[in-house]
């Protein structure tokens, strides 16, 4: 570790013998990241410390997401001060209780839960609630979280501070609830955290995750999940060693362990693996959080916060040993297939061009897709009300929507996806499941198929229990804990 040394005393030998200079430049540090879950109470912020102190030698920075289920808890407030009820009840006492708990004083609390206070007036009296002013409320969750562990780790462990991650030099554009982080943060982040890295300044810092400022200073979020995506800005543009991801499962799960309860540990999977595995429906991280860490070749490490000593699983470029032929099983529920049939008999190519001109101009996204000559078929997985697009195809085409489908998806190694695709159809024909559209991603890491929402549990199981058995009877996996 690099040990701290005084600003006066480097400046006039240069060189201090305890700091040779490539280490006080570029020291070893890495980026721990804790989930909403490993922050939701006094005893597992008392654990998590205890994992951050763990680490102190490796000069961590730490990056934490608001308590528990605190930004739900902020939505509904949300929502109720649109009735005109302002009721932070659920998350003043959340707080309140851990910090009694900890036997903390939090500097700033008062003044922040006043802000948070007056902003959800404002919002009940004008009964109006835009996306902006949804993520300035939404953002008082981590705001608070990075006060209560940088007091408690102060008070009984060592020294850290707060820091909001405007002023650890996060922008983002303007699209509030989804921002994107701006290029500036390359630069930005390095200067704003050189004290720290440099060893100027031993203080962890305790960073916000999922939130940003834009160009004017507004506060924006980057999207659901968002903390993930900070801690691997941050260890990407520090040029950390790794970037821990703490949550409350062993790692990477070949299913989630809700649906299938001997889902085992995944101890590897590659970024183009991770992000499908997020995309398709795995709570594992979020699925913008690899672009960083790609760019840089930056290691992601997912760790268990209630299960510290196990190995957890390794996000990287390539597999290091072999490559196993199917990685997991995902679900995604809800999703609507779309069916659009040309009744104008437009080329192929002006046909799919006017298509998705039309998503964009609704700005819907599209997840899955299906195509022929005259026909495309298409899966959306929005709250967004789909009138107006569906007004827009049925222009050019016959439009049939579909609700209740399930995105089902094998994250898998397209070389073998011949044979993985005929176990799969094999398997869930015995259980009479009807797949009603297949595609293969692009990135050709993974299979996706649609099903009715009904039948999507009993398919993550049946392709588990069919492509997983085999193979761990061949010996390709390792059994992780099993966490349900
Ligand atoms: N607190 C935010 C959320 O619940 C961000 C995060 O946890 O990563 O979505
Ligand atoms: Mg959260």
């Amino acid at each position: 570790m690099v040990k701290k040394v005084n600003a006066g005393a480097l400046a006039e030998s240069q060189a201090p013998l305890t700091c040779p200079p490539h280490l006080c430049y570029n020291p070893a540090m890495i980026v721990m990241k804790f989930g909403g879950s490993s922050m939701a109470g006094p005893d597992r912020i008392r654990e998590a410390a205890r994992i951050i102190k763990m680490y102190a030698a490796q000069k961590p920075v730490v990056v934490l997401s608001a308590m528990g289920d605190t930004t739900d808890y902020l939505l509904e407030a949300a929502e109720k001060a649109l009735t005109g009820t302002v009721d932070l009840g659920a998350v003043r006492k959340l707080h309140r209780g851990a910090i009694a708990a900890l036997g903390i004083d939090v500097p700033g609390l008062d003044s922040l839960m006043t802000e948070m206070e007056t902003l959800l007036t404002g919002m009940s009296l004008l009964r109006e609630l835009s996306k902006r002013s949804r993520d300035y409320l939404v953002s008082f969750g981590e705001r608070l979280s990075v006060r209560i562990m940088a007091a408690y780790l102060n008070t009984h462990v060592l020294p850290a501070r707060a820091v909001d991650a405007w002023d650890g030099g996060f922008r983002s554009d303007s699209d509030f609830t989804k921002a994107e982080l701006l290029d500036s943060v390359w630069q930005d982040i390095p200067k704003a955290f050189e004290p720290y890295t440099s060893g100027r300044d031993n203080a962890i810092p305790m960073v916000t995750g999922f939130i940003a400022k834009d160009d004017t200073g507004r506060i924006t979020t980057l999207g659901r999940g968002g903390s993930d995506l900070t801690a691997t800005m941050l260890g990407a543009a520090l040029k950390a060693d790794e970037v821990q991801t703490w949550k409350d499962v062993d790692g990477i799960l070949t299913a989630d362990p809700r649906i299938v309860p001997n889902a085992r540990l995944v101890p590897e999977v590659t970024y183009d693996e991770a992000a499908e595995l997020a995309y398709f429906g795995a709570q594992v991280l979020h699925p913008r959080s690899m672009n960083p860490c790609r760019k840089t070749g930056t290691l992601v490490r997912v760790k268990n916060s209630s299960n510290p000593q196990a190995a957890g699983s390794v996000i990287r470029e390539k597999h290091s040993g072999p490559v196993p032929p199917v990685r997991a099983i995902t679900s995604v529920k809800h999703v609507k297939l779309i069916d659009i049939v040309s009744t104008r008999m437009l080329g192929a190519s002006g046909f799919l061009a006017h298509i998705f001109n039309q998503f964009l101009k609704w700005n819907i996204s599209i997840d899955m897709v299906a195509t022929s000559e005259v026909s495309v078929s298409l899966t959306v997985n929005t709250p967004e009300d789909l009138t107006g697009l569906l007004e827009d195809l049925r222009k050019v085409a016959a439009v049939e929507c579909h609700s209740d489908k399930a995105i089902v998806t094998i994250i898998c190694d397209a070389a073998h996806s011949g044979s993985i695709l005929a176990a799969a159809f094999a398997a869930l024909k015995k259980q009479n499941i009807n797949v009603q559209m297949i595609s293969q991603g692009a990135s050709k890491v993974n299979v996706s198929m649609i099903c009715d929402d009904s039948e999507a549990d009993t398919a993550v199981r049946t392709l588990h229990e069919a492509l997983f058995d085999t193979l761990l009877a061949a010996g390709l996996l390792i059994k992780g804990s099993v966490c349900t």
